[in-house]
């Protein structure tokens, strides 16, 4: 047992202790066949906390073949108010084991132990139970088409088993927001959490036979980038939704064009958050500190690149500077932490050099600038803000997802519009004004998939979420969403 298991509830230490080692096909709990496992680590100190199965091509090929007959077996047949039911049931489950569920995240992701509770695993339920609500209300048409003596209904039907390939930013978030529409739907999946963080899906799925989902409908599969490519590249997979990078994302996109799979990718951004002359910076600066820094900057809609009117410049990065050198970066099963760290060391890497770009392209990082000392193993960023940022700047362009900021000046709206718009990503963007005309003028004018008024990073399960241009196709949440896991059949009869 390592040092951090040891400060664990006795919940958290025993699903530890039990040995999640395995991957979970048609409700049974399997080694990888060729008998592969890795390492999960706690990144506040670097420590391994145990060994999970890393499955292979024939593992997705056995989960494939479960998934495949679940959907023709009871999961297919039951009628769709049993589907609600049973999800219900899960995310009742889930709620029922909130605080284990936000500790074990803690441990893994690395974020605080509050937060995890406040927002993954409560919006994890939330999300299990607005689609639990949809299978009963899922309806096709009938089409008064021109022809006579004819009779012509459409029917939605689940486009079969999907594959699920998630990020480590939001893990057990991130199964229910890529299961819950899946199920809802009527489909089958098989679901692969990131390699950093596989701890809460494979609770996640203990609690999925708990409750007695039928054995098939939820496959988890632990594994690395292989494992989703090996998911991907399966032709019993009828559709493919991934959140990730935009990278991995042009790669299975490409895979999915090919062999013609129905395909949903959230993936990264670089989005542009404004704060008019007009904004109330008491609530303009500290929603923008969060924007940014909330999950130490590992979120895709970050609010990483910050525009200030040129007059308020000054006032505003000196707040935002006091803020992220007073915040308390520390180890997420602290309770004192207001941040955790990054999720491994090659994100601590990653970021770090993206620092040194900024430095060495002539920006001042006015907060922060380097990993925190003293930090005892753990991948820790002290909270980093540059000024006299050129929007040409890689730390400008690129995306970090960690705890840097870069903030610029503007001089009216037509401007900041353009440069905001201007960035391969698209996927949200935010204004802070009192000005009703002016934030709604801006709301049109920005591209991308969501826009924030006088809030940042604002999500419920009903409202659909996603990116314009990189950064992704099709949309989560909302029924949006659904529409994703359903094909349309039209039925045409002659009446004679
Ligand atoms: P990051 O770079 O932030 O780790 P990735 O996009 O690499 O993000 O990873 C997101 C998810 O995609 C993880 O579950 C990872 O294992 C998976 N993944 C990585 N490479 C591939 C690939 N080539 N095909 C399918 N899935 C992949």
């Amino acid at each position: 047992m390592t040092t951090a298991t040891q400060s664990l509830s006795d919940a958290s230490r025993s699903f530890i202790e039990r040995g999640p080692g395995k991957l979970f096909i048609g409700n049974e709990w399997v080694d990888a066949a060729d008998g592969r496992t890795f390492g999960t680590e706690n990144p506040a100190t670097g420590e391994e906390i145990t060994q999970v199965a890393h499955a292979g091509a024939e593992d997705v090929d056995r989960a494939v073949k479960a998934a495949a007959a679940a959907l023709e077996g009871p999961w297919g047949k039951q009628p769709a108010h049993a589907r609600g039911q049973q999800m219900m049931a899960l995310a009742a489950a889930l709620e029922a084991n909130t605080d284990e569920l936000a500790e074990l995240e803690a441990l893994d992701q690395g974020k605080p132990v509050a937060y995890a509770k406040m927002v993954d695993v409560r919006l994890a339920v939330a999300h299990l139970q607005y689609y639990a609500g949809w299978p009963t209300k899922i309806e096709g048409e009938t089409i008064p088409v021109s022809w006579p003596n004819a009779f012509v209904y459409t029917r939605r039907e689940p486009v079969g088993v999907c594959g699920q390939i998630i990020p480590w930013n939001f893990p057990l978030l991130m199964a229910a927001w890529k299961i819950a529409p899946a199920l809802a739907a009527g489909c089958t999946v098989i679901l692969k959490p990131a390699e950093q963080t596989p701890l809460t899906a494979l609770r996640l799925a203990e609690l999925v036979a708990e409750v007695g989902l039928p054995e098939g409908v939820v496959n988890v599969l632990t594994g690395d980038g292989e494992t989703g490519k090996a998911i991907v590249d399966h032709p019993g997979i009828a559709k493919i939704a991934f959140t990730g990078s935009t990278e991995v994302g042009r790669a299975i996109g490409e895979t999915a064009g090919r062999m013609l799979k129905r395909v949903t990718l959230e993936l990264g951004g670089k989005s542009a958050n404004i704060i008019l002359p007009d904004a109330d910076l008491e609530q303009a600066i500290p929603g923008s500190f969060q924007g940014l820094y909330f999950n130490t900057g590992q979120a895709c809609n970050a609010a990483s690149r910050l525009y200030v009117q040129k007059d308020q410049y000054d006032t505003v990065v000196s707040a935002l500077a006091d803020a992220a050198k007073g915040a308390k970066v520390g180890p997420g099963l602290d309770p004192e932490s207001q941040f955790g760290p990054v999720v491994s060391k090659a994100q601590h890497e990653r970021v770090l050099s993206y620092i040194e770009s900024g430095l060495s392209e002539g920006a001042e990082a006015v907060a922060g600038g380097g990993a925190t000392e003293g930090a005892n193993g753990g991948y820790f960023i002290n909270p980093t803000l540059f000024a006299g940022v050129e929007d040409d700047m890689k730390i400008a362009r690129e995306e970090i997802f960690g705890p840097v900021l870069v903030a610029m000046p503007y001089d009216d709206i037509e401007e900041v519009a353009r440069r905001a718009n201007d960035s391969e990503y698209g996927l949200a963007a935010g204004v802070w004004t009192r000005d009703v005309g002016n934030a709604h003028r801006l709301a049109h004018l920005l591209k991308a998939g969501s826009v924030y008024i006088n809030v940042w990073g604002a999500s419920d399960p009903a409202a659909p979420f996603g990116g314009y241009k990189a950064s992704g196709i099709g949309r989560e949440m909302g029924h949006a969403n659904l529409d994703a896991y359903l094909e349309t059949k039209t039925v045409w009869t002659a009446l004679g």
